[in-house]
């Protein structure tokens, strides 16, 4: 089977030169694999996503002289698809609806500390969820759901666990031996598999998707990494194959730190107004010029 790679964008904002080295990587890995890589629009979040943000993350990789076959997955057309496999989980007994408020979460984490009970971090520093709303019993969880009212529904972590025993993943680099890794998604705790008002979350559309379009290998920034292990469980649970894996590090700003939209690295589009070439850039990122 030849390899099948994905970029993998949310168009929640213009892309920078992080994700321009990101894209280039898929291209490069692709290339040296023998086979190809696909553009997925990660749009599950109609608050976040726009069409002038999709729009431009196609132009920009054009201009970085990327092609890609068509079509271009766009998550948002498949939530049926994320409804069903998050339909498999809750009938396994594994995901309970949570009504929890971000500020009572805060408020059940601050009391436990303030008791001098520590409370763990996830591996992006976020309490893990104390567990509030797991008491439900399958009956209150089902009606719940059948009531159709939005909210967020969380995995039961530990019944998870036992259901899939240890797990592990494949990290591979390029030219080297595949490495086995031992998945450690109890790091996660609790967390939303089904976020309230979007059906779904990165992690399930990830897995479904990886999944559903013969991904073989995944290129991604390294602050992804750790979600791979609970990707691992996700995909263990729904009897999906999860891809191989590489996380590279992450591009820094002058300042650095980690390029983000959310610091105002300054996007392609920019650059681009401002005369950079793509060719530049993508000297600069260790790339050869545009074919
Ligand atoms: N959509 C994610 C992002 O923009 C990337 C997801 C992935 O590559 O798995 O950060």
């Amino acid at each position: 089977m030849s390899a099948r790679l994905r970029f993998a964008p949310s168009p929640n904002g213009r892309l920078h030169v992080g994700h321009a080295f990101s894209a280039l990587l898929n291209d490069r890995v692709a290339r040296d694999l023998g086979g190809t890589w696909l553009l997925r629009i990660e749009d599950i979040d109609p608050e976040r996503s726009t069409e002038a943000n999709v729009r431009g993350i196609l132009e920009d990789l054009a201009w970085l002289g990327l092609a890609w076959p068509e079509p271009v997955r766009r998550q948002s057309g498949h939530l049926p698809a994320y409804a069903e496999a998050a339909g498999r989980l809750r009938r396994q007994g594994l995901l309970y609806p949570c009504i929890c408020t971000r500020s009572a979460i805060a408020a059940a984490v601050a009391r436990a500390e303030d008791g001098g009970i520590p409370v763990a971090r996830d591996p992006d520093g976020t309490p893990l969820y104390p567990g509030t709303c797991r008491h439900r019993d399958r009956r209150e969880a089902d009606a719940w759901a059948a009531s159709g009212e939005p909210c967020a529904w969380r995995i039961d972590m530990a019944a998870a666990l036992r259901a899939s025993g240890p797990l592990a993943w494949r990290r591979f680099a390029p030219g080297e031996p595949d490495a086995v890794v031992a998945a450690r998604p109890e790091r996660w705790g609790d967390s939303v598999i089904i976020r309230k008002g979007i059906g779904t979350s990165y992690h399930l559309s990830c897995v479904v998707d990886d999944h559903g379009q013969g991904i073989t290998h995944v290129v991604r920034g390294r602050d992804l990494e750790a979600a791979t292990d609970l990707h691992a469980l996700l995909a263990d649970r729904l009897g999906l194959v999860l891809p191989r894996c590489h996380h590279h590090a992450l591009l820094a700003g002058a300042d650095g730190l980690k390029l983000a939209k959310s610091r105002g690295s300054p996007s392609l589009a920019a650059l681009r107004e401002a005369g950079e070439t793509p060719g530049a850039i993508r000297a600069r990122l260790g790339f050869a010029p545009p074919p």
